[in-house]
């Protein structure tokens, strides 16, 4: 059996791990986002399937017979075609997706939105001085902070930023001391996070809440499989494979198989 997860997180990682270990065959995918990924352990694919028809395609040449859509919880479109492949071949889906941030100390008093343009609207009016903290993709929506002195943190390079933007270029996992002593430096006076979860990121929202410095969150889009099998750690997304999977013994000569 081979199981096909869709990754880009470090819960897909911890996940193609421990399949690896276990013997499993899998193969990892990533969407080729950021120019250095941190890989997997295992066979890894990059890049786009060609929407829903091509993950069909997929699914049937390689044989996949499990999927686990290990996806950030908001890459929403890969999420969605899965859904719609998966149920088009028959194939069973698991959703792995860390919890929310909903229960973090400080988190009532946050400013919860919808969309990134909300979010945008309410560091405007909370701040000066906003670190945004909500990736490459959404910055578009923006725009209304183009004045202010904002901080913006990305992975990859920015093409284009208003002038009076600093970008700062890193990845996590970050520490308490760092996002306080950035956030101290900079005179960050509002937070702009999406409800990413896990603990990679957190650090910041503690580094907030010591700081008095309000925090502004863009709320979860809903998941499109509501029919399929859902889990928030791998721990149960690896319990749910090994229900439905064998591991391929050693040869019998001893060497990996
Ligand atoms: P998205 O909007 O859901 O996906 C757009 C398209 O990119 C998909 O339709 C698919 O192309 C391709 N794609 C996305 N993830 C893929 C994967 N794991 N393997 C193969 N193709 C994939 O995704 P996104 O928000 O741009 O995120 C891209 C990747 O970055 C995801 O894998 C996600 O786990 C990771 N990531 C995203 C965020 C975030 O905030 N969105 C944060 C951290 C990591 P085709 O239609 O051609 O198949």
């Amino acid at each position: 059996m081979t199981v096909l997860v869709l990754g880009g997180t470090a819960e897909a990682r911890e996940l193609a791990g421990r399949l690896h270990d276990q013997r499993v065959s899998a193969v990892s995918s990533l969407a080729g986002r950021v120019a250095r990924p941190r890989l997997p352990l295992g066979p890894t694919r990059v890049g786009g399937f060609g929407g829903v028809d091509g993950l069909v395609e997929y699914l049937r040449e390689e044989h996949i017979e499990a999927v686990v859509d290990a996806t950030h919880p908001f890459a929403q479109g890969i999420s969605a075609n899965a859904v719609k492949a998966c149920t088009t071949c028959d194939v069973p889906l698991l959703r792995l997706s860390r919890p929310g941030w909903a229960d973090e100390p400080g988190a009532s008093r946050w400013h919860w939105v919808d969309t990134h343009a909300e979010a945008a609207a309410a560091a405007a009016r909370l701040g000066t001085r906003p670190l945004l903290t909500v990736g490459r993709q959404p910055l578009d929506a923006f725009g209304v902070l183009a004045d202010y002195d904002a901080v913006v943190r990305v992975v990859d390079s920015l093409a284009e930023v208003p002038p009076r933007w600093t970008v700062i270029r890193d990845r996590g996992p970050y520490t308490l001391a760092a996002e306080r002593a950035l956030m101290e430096s900079h005179l960050v006076d509002v937070l702009v996070t999406k409800d990413s979860g896990g603990t990679y990121t957190q650090p910041k929202l503690h580094a907030a809440e010591a700081l008095g410095v309000p925090v502004v969150v863009v709320r979860r889009p809903p998941w499109p499989g509501a029919a399929h099998a859902s889990v928030e750690s791998v721990t149960a997304a690896s319990a749910w494979l090994s229900r439905r999977i064998t591991p391929q013994p050693p040869k019998d000569d001893g060497t990996e198989p």
